[in-house]
């Protein structure tokens, strides 16, 4: 019989140059990509045999009658694989997305098995095809069985796709519908027209869906920067634990990259990031380079040694100023290493950790570096382990309220108190609030933490007026999401109106980070209850590098000098003279104010003696809970003796 083989060539130059153009671009590591290079390469193999093999039987070419056996075995080989390529294609492409691995031995293996050896012993049985003395070609008894083989794997391939079409996504479902009914359509043309070879065509036609879709490496690649994109990383990341095979990364976070989009104008802000990336990709090698997202890039390595050579050039790189287009920048990044980054369960929690150990070393000024370690790692999961509390104590209301008697030296009583949260973990025990309320202020909850401690306090001081005999104000703590949070000032005018209570009575404590970084919306806040009488209070003043310029336009009542400060003072004439100066002026400036962390006699004699009107710290109390706070003022308004009678007699 004539064949037309016109098709078969075209498909075959077609599957080549998608072979040509996928080798020609950057080279993925992930199972996709491999699945993609084998199957594409089965595709070759088999148009290829289909070409030899049509030649042979219609004597274009003349090879013995054991040659010709053996390329037809082959291509059976081939047809047979093909199909079940197919199915396990598609399943490489949902449990991919299952972050598991997908076996290529499984009991779909079986069929595959079953048919390569009825075509092994077709040698001998002549099932599929013979060649007689003379080599003429005639096809065998179960020729018709191929099609049917491969109608199992289609089949197959459909239902399983519909079943877990969720887990395969809309995209990658159609393209497997698209791949069949293309494949399906060729191989039926050929079984209804004799003479044409179209199921190569339908080979060729397939791959090209998926090339287009699905196997392209260009998906995985950041347009701008040409350096592989993020949902890249997260697939290579999963594959590479799942493998447990060995990776290092540094990772560097360019938080800079918003102020210079901000003076230099977004174009140039693409420009310094294309300058970055190819800067990277030249240190890496031939290393893998990925953007994470707008302002992290990282190098993956797959040595130790390689990981130490890296890690250095790019270090060094950011401690210079960068040159890019004649235009000298000055770019301090924050450099993370992380060996052995293989050893993390799944690619968020390598993340979780790059971030955390980015937080770490944040440090605005210049370009820092910092390695992960075992300690590091600890404390990471520490947080984690405080972050996933948080929301359970938040929904079934954990908290507690502690409060910490603050005295006042002139009239030799308490006078106040400060209302401090405090949460206790089933197994870590006591959780630092420093700790929890910078975690809850990251993940938004502080807004619930603080109007349920809020509330606590109110109720506590509605329960007990004989305390609210006793002191002039309770203080609570603000954080700037709360105070920034829209009709935060209601919230807080309400509930004291639902518990009948002044006010007044009330002081609000504000950082001077807040007062200063978001002056102009804490000022609308605070006017309102400043007009409503809550008074204000400037806590940790000399902690952070205040504009004191700034932070005074609000009208605090009282100023509390930062524990540190007083730290400080033992050994240094400089700090003591400081903390004085700092006392005078702010009395001159009329504000009352408070010595925060006082421990000992000696720094309460000190601090009394420069002026200070008030005094917190462990001298008097730690901070205690309801029972304990009430018991503690009941006693001291009896006695009316805090202090020791050493103290008294020198003071006074
Ligand atoms: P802060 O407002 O400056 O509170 C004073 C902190 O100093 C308290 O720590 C207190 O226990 C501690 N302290 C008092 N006297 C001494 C002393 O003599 N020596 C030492 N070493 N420490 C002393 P605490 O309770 O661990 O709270 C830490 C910070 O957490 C607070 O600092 C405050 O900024 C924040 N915080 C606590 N509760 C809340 C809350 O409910 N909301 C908000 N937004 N922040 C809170
Ligand atoms: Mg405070
Ligand atoms: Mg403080």
């Amino acid at each position: 019989m004539e064949y037309n083989m016109s098709y078969l060539y075209a498909s075959f130059f077609y599957l080549l140059l998608v072979f040509y153009h996928f080798l020609n671009q950057k080279k993925l590591d992930d199972l996709k990509s491999r699945m993609f290079f084998s199957f594409v390469m089965i595709g070759l193999l088999d148009i290829v045999f289909d070409i030899i093999c049509t030649w042979i039987i219609s004597g274009v070419i003349n090879v013995s009658v054991w040659t010709a056996k053996m390329c037809f075995t082959f291509f059976y080989v081939l047809q047979a694989l093909i199909p079940f390529f197919l199915y396990y294609y598609a399943r490489t492409l949902r449990e991919d997305r299952e972050k598991r691995g997908v076996s290529i031995f499984g009991w779909y293996t079986a069929i595959l098995c079953g048919m390569l050896i009825l075509i092994v012993l077709n040698y001998w049985g002549g099932y599929f095809f013979t060649f007689n003395l003379s080599g003429v070609y005639s096809d065998g008894p179960l020729y018709m069985g191929m099609y049917l083989y491969a109608g199992v794997y289609v089949l197959l391939t459909a239902t399983d796709s519909i079943i877990h079409y969720r887990q395969l996504g809309k995209q990658k479902f159609f393209v497997i519908c698209e791949l069949l009914a293309i494949m399906g359509i060729c191989v039926a043309y050929q079984y209804a027209v004799d003479d044409s070879l179209t199921t190569g065509l339908g080979i060729g036609l397939g791959m090209t869906v998926l090339y287009l879709n699905i196997g392209n490496p260009d998906r995985c690649i950041d347009s701008m920067t040409d350096v592989f994109d993020n949902q890249y990383f997260r697939e290579w990341v999963q594959s590479r634990i799942r493998r447990s095979k060995e990776f290092h990364v540094v990772a560097v976070e360019m938080h800079r990259m918003k102020v210079i989009n901000k003076i230099f104008g977004n174009s140039f802000g693409d420009r310094v990031l294309i300058h970055i990336a190819e800067k990277m990709q030249e240190i890496s090698g031939s290393y893998q380079v990925f953007r994470l997202n707008g302002n992290r890039m990282m190098i993956v390595t797959d040595s130790l040694v390689e990981y130490e050579r890296v890690r250095k050039a790019v270090v060094k790189y950011f401690q210079q100023e960068l040159e890019i287009e004649g235009e000298k920048i000055s770019f301090p990044v924050n450099i993370c290493g992380i060996p052995h980054a293989n050893e993390r369960k799944e690619c968020d929690e390598l993340i979780g950790y790059m971030d955390y150990l980015i937080s770490l070393s944040a440090e605005k000024g210049r370009t820092t570096f910092i390695q992960g370690d075992w300690q590091t790692l600890q404390n990471f999961w520490y947080t984690k382990e405080i972050e996933q509390y948080l929301t359970i104590a938040v929904k079934n209301d954990l908290f507690e309220v502690y409060y910490q008697p603050i005295y006042s030296i002139k009239e030799k009583r308490f006078v106040a108190l400060e209302a401090l949260s405090r949460l206790h973990h089933p197994t870590l025990g006591w959780v630092s609030p420093e700790m929890f309320i910078q975690i809850a202020e990251k993940n938004g909850l502080i807004l619930q933490i603080g109007s349920l401690q809020f509330g606590k306090v109110c109720r506590f001081m509605k329960d007990h007026p004989e305390l609210m005999a006793m002191i002039r104000n309770v203080k609570f703590n603000t954080s700037p999401a709360e105070i920034l949070q829209e009709g935060y000032s209601r919230k807080v005018l309400e509930t004291l109106e639902f518990h009948h209570l002044p006010a007044g009575f009330f002081q609000m404590e504000i950082t001077e980070t807040i007062a200063t970084e978001y002056s102009e919306n804490v000022y609308r806040i605070v006017d309102e209850l400043v007009e409503a009488g809550v008074e204000l209070c400037l806590d940790d003043f000399g902690s952070g590098y205040a504009n004191l310029n700034t932070v005074l336009r609000l009208p605090f009542t009282e100023i509390k000098l930062d524990r540190s400060l007083l730290n400080g003072i033992p050994g240094s004439q400089h700090m003591a003279d400081f903390y004085r100066s700092i006392v005078d002026v702010l009395k001159n400036m009329g504000y009352k104010t408070v010595a925060e962390g006082v421990e000992t006699e000696s720094q309460l004699e000190l601090v009394s003696r420069w002026g200070v009107d008030y005094i917190q710290g462990y001298y008097f109390s730690k901070p205690l809970p309801e029972k304990e706070i009430v018991e503690f003022l009941r006693e001291k308004a009896c006695t009316r003796k805090p202090c020791s009678a050493a103290f008294y007699q020198r003071m006074y």
